[in-house]
């Protein structure tokens, strides 16, 4: 098997490097390399300038806003985007409820919510886990009772990262408590600015506000808003979990963390440096640092 990159597949990677070089937000990249917390409006600054490329998701199908790209171009960018340090997108959008929307949502769900993603103007947060619903997330509790065109929501998710910022968040819900757990579930997507939620935050052992509780009380959702049929949300939430998790190992940052240490470790054996790595130097490797 020839695993070397084609003359084309070089060509396309001298495009990304260039790319990244030319147009990485320079406010992004001082405050990485000083170590500062990035923003909201940080994570977005390097989102719009992908969006605006028409590279901001590679592996949506190109009808939807995707690139196009081959595994091997979307394998390029992913390691020339750790290479140069780039942080990584918020995923909620991008790589968890976008894909659902496209392969399960209505025309009018697709319509309404795919551009927003891509721009970076909805920004999303996950509702599944509960109180007692983490690892079991098929024991989820949280509510939704038909009431005419709506939903009533009411229930509590937990460890609901960056809720604090999301306009909008997907929830699993129990739409029927008589069958067995997984068959009972709807995917329904809020509006977190929708009356009776209440985000509050969990401040980790860290110091740091990454997660939340999130009440939802007597909380009105049209049923339009639902993902596929009711009941079968069980089947939304699996396959956003398949792309969630490969998402999250972060494999080409990973590889660069990794390598990063190895040159720490070697600066020490070789006695240049008998100290940790500085706060700069441990900055530039920001995978998940939101605030
Ligand atoms: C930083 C962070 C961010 C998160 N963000 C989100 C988010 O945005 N949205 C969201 O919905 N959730 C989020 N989560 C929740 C996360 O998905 C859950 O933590 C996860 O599902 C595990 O649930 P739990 O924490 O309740 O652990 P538990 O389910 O209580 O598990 C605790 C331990 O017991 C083990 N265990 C559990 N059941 C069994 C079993 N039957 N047999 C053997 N071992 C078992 C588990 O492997 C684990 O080691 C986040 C979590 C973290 C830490």
């Amino acid at each position: 098997m020839d695993l070397e990159f084609s003359p084309e597949e070089i060509a396309f990677r001298d495009e990304v490097r260039a790319f990244i070089a030319e147009n990485y937000p320079a406010q992004l990249r001082g405050k990485q390399d000083e170590g500062d917390e990035l923003t909201k409006e940080d994570f977005l600054s390097w989102h719009r300038v992908l969006h605006k490329k028409g590279w901001v998701a590679p592996a949506w199908p190109v009808e939807y806003g995707g690139t196009g790209w081959s595994v091997t171009q979307r394998f390029i960018f992913s390691e020339e985007t750790a290479r140069a340090d780039c942080i990584r997108l918020m995923p909620f959008g991008l790589t968890m409820v976008g894909p659902v929307i496209y392969t399960f949502g209505t025309p009018e769900q697709k319509a309404k919510f795919l551009p927003r993603i891509l721009s970076g103007e909805d920004w999303w947060c996950q509702g599944y886990s509960e109180p007692g619903a983490g690892s079991d997330l098929a024991n989820l509790r949280t509510r939704a009772v038909r009431d005419g065109d709506h939903y009533v929501i009411n229930g509590q998710k937990t460890w609901t990262t960056m809720a604090q910022h999301a306009d909008w968040g997907f929830f699993l819900c129990r739409t029927d408590p008589d069958v067995k757990a997984q068959e009972g579930i709807s995917f329904i997507l809020v509006d977190m600015k929708t009356p009776g939620i209440e985000v509050r935050p969990i401040i980790t052992l860290g110091g740091e506000h990454e997660v939340n509780e999130v009440f939802l009380e007597d909380v009105r959702v049209p049923v339009e808003n639902r993902v596929f049929e009711e009941n079968k949300g069980w089947t939304c939430a699996k396959f956003l979990l398949a792309h969630e998790r490969v998402g999250i190992a972060g494999v080409a940052s990973s590889k660069r963390g990794v390598e990063r240490i190895k040159e720490i470790a070697q600066t020490e054996l070789d006695g240049e440096s008998r100290c940790s790595p500085t706060r700069s130097s441990a900055a530039r490797w920001p995978n998940w640092k939101w605030t």
